[in-house]
């Protein structure tokens, strides 16, 4: 287990680091200028429940929708804070209209992006100035599909004189992770704390990613920022992030996570923040929402009825979240199981906080519902949705609702 604690960045609200519980955080995919749509889509993230939301600051009209887009936030109630994620043309930017820099709670600034020779360095250092003029965190967030090449060039010139000169791969961690490592010293030496920067080394490979944040984690105390890169669409995104995440966080590292999901088209975006949670969750480290557990099925079930109760009743828990936080504090760890036959489903029922066991094929058409280990009622009939959703409503009224013990 890694043990060295990373500093603590306070974004916008938001404490990233030091042992704080691991922060969601999501990305827009709207165009940013269109202020209305980008303050929708950010506060469809936010109830989600992102706790930052990152959207691409890429033009001036980009620029000036910002201050809008956190205005628009702030009248529908919600306090989520706002990154801004720059490449090429950030110091202008952020020069241009300082009401951008002062609505951003963070800006993204990618090493390889930044510019070239002499323009590059003084650019980052237009950057990170303001930034400390504003008083705002960075991300130094490095990704080997934008490494900086002059970076790049110098260490393959450097590998190339070795004795025995290592793989090309190895070359591209090491230079991704250089080059985050160094832009963040030298943002240091500009006049930014170290609490007020986050590194990120996205790599697009799930062993890349694994060993460049092992080492990130042992040659820095940078609160990091998690996620594997062009991860992908449907599942092939979500095992492999969940693959690469695990690893690093059941080791302790990793401070904030994004899951860069490519949504299914016409699929909503928010998917990538409910990844987030169920990493964490499923992985003990946090809890957001009641969880669902449910059995495969098998050839004891003849219809799909079990299936779309536990889809129903989980799609049922997510949707009362926004209203149950508030009034049920601590029912984000209720457990509920939706068991297909009477062969694992009591048992589960009764390991969960309320379970119901469905009958299986050719079993007596009843439900046994337990709550708290014990067997409460059987449900029969055609309403056994219906009846269990009530259940598990005045469940968690009784077991959370204020003034009880949770
Ligand atoms: S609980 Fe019953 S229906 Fe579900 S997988 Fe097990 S045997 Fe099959």
């Amino acid at each position: 287990m890694h043990s060295k604690k990373t500093h603590t960045v306070n974004v916008g609200g938001v404490l990233i680091g030091g042992g704080q519980p691991v922060a969601v955080q999501s990305m827009t995919n709207t165009d940013t200028a269109d202020a209305l749509r980008t303050a929708m889509q950010v506060a469809d993230l936010a109830r989600a429940g992102s706790e930052l939301v990152r959207i691409t600051v890429n033009t001036e009209a980009a620029a000036r929708a910002v201050p809008e887009i956190a205005e628009r936030l702030e009248q529908m109630n919600l306090q989520v804070p706002l990154v801004g994620d720059f490449h090429f043309n950030g110091h202008k930017l952020l020069a241009a209209v300082p009401e951008c820099a002062e609505a951003l709670a963070k800006y993204r600034i990618n090493p390889g992006n930044v510019g070239r020779g002499k323009k590059r360095d003084e650019q980052f250092a237009t950057m990170i100035e303001t930034a400390a003029r504003y008083n705002k965190p960075v991300r130094i967030g490095a990704n080997w599909g934008s490494l900086d090449q002059e970076l790049l060039a110098r260490m393959l010139d450097e590998n190339a004189a070795r004795k025995t000169p290592l793989p090309l791969d190895a070359i591209n961690r090491e230079a991704v992770i250089t080059s985050a490592l160094e832009s963040a010293e030298r943002a240091e030496a500009l006049g930014l704390g170290a609490d007020k920067i986050i590194i990120s080394c996205k790599m697009s490979r799930v062993q890349d990613l694994i060993s460049v944040y092992q080492t990130l984690a042992e040659r820095s105390r940078y609160a990091l920022h998690l996620g594997l890169t062009e991860a992908g669409m449907g599942s092939k995104g979500i095992v492999a992030s969940t693959a690469a995440l695990a690893v690093l966080l059941q080791q302790g590292i990793g401070d904030t996570i994004r899951i860069s999901l490519t949504p299914e088209p016409g699929g909503s975006r928010t998917q990538e923040v409910v990844v987030a949670q169920e990493i964490l969750q499923t992985m003990g480290l946090r809890a957001f929402t009641p969880m669902v557990s449910a059995c495969p099925g098998c050839g004891r079930t003849s219809s799909t009825y079990f299936q779309e109760l536990a889809e129903q009743i989980q799609a049922h828990l997510r949707e009362s979240m926004p209203v149950w936080r508030d009034s049920y504090p601590g029912v984000e760890s209720m457990t509920v199981a939706v068991m297909g036959c009477v062969v694992n489903g009591p048992g589960e029922s009764k390991h969960a906080d309320i379970g119901i066991s469905l009958p299986g094929t050719g079993e007596h058409p009843v439900a046994p519902v337990y709550v708290d280990g014990q067997k409460d009622v059987t449900l029969k009939g055609d309403n056994i949705a219906g009846e269990f959703t009530a259940l598990v409503d005045n469940y968690v009224k009784s077991r959370y609702g204020r003034g009880r013990n949770a």
